[in-house]
């Protein structure tokens, strides 16, 4: 059987889809409006498709970030029935040096629009700590490749590892929280981490960050925290006019899958990627991610392209 299948039949992925709804049921969530996106579901789309999948050797990568998934909606169960509010001074200064003791690259906060809630599903809190995570460059600069795909699931075996550890250390000092994992997301993570102020969203769907460009993975932990430092401006916009005279995510996207003009929802929403073209490449050459090689933020300092836009 292959690693897909085994995998979509384990306890552990029907686990995953039960409390999933379960959460859904509740009432104290945060439900997806009307016009909120369909999570991609890219295990099921992959069983559809027949073939393989990630090679078995890749099962010691994907069966610890099933269960990273697993833990963060089974630890939902131990937040406090009353969860404090307001943060002390010092505890986001714990969160910080915890999340980078651990590898993030930047953190920010920002409140979530239902809009980004994905249809039939939830999320515990309004409030959410996002942060980005470097994928290894030399890695990514071989995609598509075996070398880049294992990058990638390392990123968020690891990131979700982070995200349920900062999940625990809330729900210890009284506060409720929910880890949202990097894989299989119950929201959209991009505008979540625009919002945050941790990049600006580039015509390859993907936050570019000032960091590491797009070459990074996203997480976030909802929490029941209202005083956070929720960013109310964005200094990284200036990308989307450097995005809209670049193209070469568009020109160098092998199926051709982004659509360049983004599609505009009413609820202001963008889609940048067209999955049904996206993913039979995705599928076959190793989850692909050429969008995120290609672009000139994964090899420039962003510092150095900003200011020669600036000169132009
Ligand atoms: S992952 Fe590959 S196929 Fe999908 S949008 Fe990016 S470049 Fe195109
Ligand atoms: S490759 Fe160019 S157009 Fe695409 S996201 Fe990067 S900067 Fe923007």
């Amino acid at each position: 059987m292959s690693l897909t299948k085994m995998i979509r039949k384990s306890p552990m992925f029907s686990a995953m889809d039960r409390m999933e709804d379960e959460l859904y049921a509740r009432n104290d969530v945060v439900h997806p409006v009307e016009d909120s996106p369909e999570r991609f579901e890219i295990v099921r789309e992959k069983i559809k498709r027949g073939g393989d999948g990630p090679p078995s050797r890749l099962a010691f990568i994907m069966i610890p970030t099933l269960m990273g998934i697993i833990e963060s909606l089974k630890s939902l169960e131990n937040n406090p029935e009353k969860p404090r509010t307001q943060a002390e001074k010092g505890l986001l200064d714990e969160v910080r040096s915890l999340a980078f003791n651990l590898g993030v690259s930047s953190i920010g906060y920002t409140k979530v629009s239902p809009a980004w809630v994905f249809r039939n599903k939830a999320i515990k809190y309004k409030n959410a700590i996002v942060f980005a995570m470097e994928m290894d460059k030399p890695s990514i600069d071989t995609a598509p490749s075996l070398a880049c795909m294992k990058t990638v699931m390392e990123t968020y075996r690891d990131q979700g590892r982070i995200a349920n550890k900062i999940a625990s250390l809330l729900r210890n000092r009284g506060f409720g929280a929910h880890a949202g994992h990097p894989l299989m997301g119950l929201a959209l993570y991009p505008p979540m981490a625009q919002s945050a102020g941790l990049g600006w969203i580039g015509l390859n769907g993907i936050i570019i960050t000032p960091e590491h460009g797009p070459r990074v993975r996203l997480a976030a932990v909802f929490t029941s925290i209202e005083n956070l430092p929720f960013a109310d401006e964005n200094e990284h916009g200036w990308i989307e006019g450097y995005c809209n005279s670049c193209r070469v995510c568009i020109k160098e996207c092998p199926p051709n899958a982004l659509y360049g003009e983004p599609v505009l929802h009413d609820s202001g929403r963008l889609t940048y990627v067209e999955n049904e073209l996206c993913f039979p490449y995705f599928d076959d050459y190793y989850g692909c991610s050429v969008c995120v090689k290609v672009c000139p933020f994964n090899h420039v300092a962003y510092e150095k392209l900003r200011d020669l836009r600036t000169h132009q």
